[in-house]
């Protein structure tokens, strides 16, 4: 039975956080090492829910660690695009924090991991997707709907040309993902207009959930995912192109959301053994960030049951282990 993050696992002695990424040399001997070592792992299946994600390859496998002084390290299909999905959401958050400032960001839309009190039995019967926090979809969408913009064009070109900042190079929308995601979200359709009534839509419903659809079909590679994340991880200062894309300030408050929700129900397992901000998508992303050390992208098509790549999360967990990324580890200092 497949086991996750639950199994344990000796991955090898886990380092302590040093302050920056270990020698060029040995994080590429690690990266290599992850892909040799998770590259026969056969579970998970791959997304069908929007059609066009089930005709990927699950042998698909990239890993891409990119560092703040801009080296990276890359295996496998580390260039292969795929669709950004629920990725785009940090990085949308982020960038409607720096146009409209985190304080009104926040207010709008919450930055909690079920946004009730400590005791309440309300949390117990709600699901994950009624919880409004920019990394689910409720929150996602209504961000989405708060991209500055005359228009759904402009609004539109505020995100594929922000997350291109991000990228460092120009970011396409995948059409076929597009049309088969735009045919078959109707519970999306529903939560825009659900948060509508609630007053917590800030542009029409039905436009929010297209553009938030586009931007998730937004294409990327596991490459632009670890630079996206080293952008995060180098005070929002882009570390190959060094253009500044977000105010440091802004950085960590993204990245404390990531922390909290970015892998759904599994938000504390991840934490728990990762020890990093990270953010997953369906179609087998997986981002990370170690703040002022680097980001590392993930790419593997197959998913287990929360919706999280599973060679993905193996991946990041040997990774943070063996390169000393875990924010929480330290040693006795004597
Ligand atoms: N576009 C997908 C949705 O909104 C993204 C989901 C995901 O990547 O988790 O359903």
């Amino acid at each position: 039975m497949y086991e996750g993050l639950h199994a344990e696992e000796a991955v090898g002695p886990a380092a302590v956080s040093t302050g920056q990424l270990p020698p060029p040399g040995v994080v590429a001997a690690f990266v290599r090492e992850a892909h040799e070592r998770y590259g026969e792992v056969t579970d998970g299946t791959v997304a069908d829910y929007i059609p066009a994600l089930a005709k990927a390859d699950p042998a698909w496998f990239g890993i891409c660690v990119a560092g703040v002084s801009g080296e990276t390290f890359a295996i496998g299909e580390a260039a292969l695009p795929f669709s950004i999905q629920s990725i785009s959401k940090p990085f949308v958050f982020a960038l409607v924090c720096e146009a409209l400032g985190g304080g009104r960001a926040r207010a709008a839309i919450g930055v909690n991991a079920t946004g009730l009190p400590f005791n309440s039995v309300m949390a117990i019967e709600l699901n994950g997707e009624r919880t409004v926090n920019p990394m689910v979809n409720a929150g996602a969408i209504a961000t989405t709907s708060l991209a500055p913009g005359a228009n759904a064009e402009e609004r539109w070109r505020f995100i594929r040309e922000g997350l291109s900042r991000f990228a460092g190079r120009e970011l396409a929308m995948d059409e076929e993902v597009y049309a088969s995601e735009a045919a078959t979200n109707q519970r999306n359709q529903g939560i825009a207009r659900l948060l509508h009534g609630y007053g917590r839509m800030y542009c029409d419903p039905d436009e929010a959930t297209d553009i938030y659809t586009r931007q998730c079909a937004i294409n990327v590679t596991a490459g632009d995912l670890a630079v996206m994340g080293a952008t995060l991880a180098d005070g929002g200062v882009n570390p190959v192109t060094k253009e500044r894309v977000l105010e440091p300030e802004r950085c960590r408050r993204v990245l404390a959301v990531m922390a909290t929700a970015g892998l759904y129900e599994q938000s504390g397992d991840w934490l728990y053994e990762i020890g990093l901000p990270g953010k997953s998508g369906v179609a087998g992303g997986i981002v990370a960030i170690a703040p002022g050390k680097g980001g590392l992208g993930v790419f593997s098509p197959p998913l287990d049951a929360a919706g999280n790549s599973v060679r993905g999360l193996l991946v990041t967990r040997f990774l943070s282990e063996r390169l000393g990324l875990n924010l929480f580890a330290s040693a006795p200092a004597g």
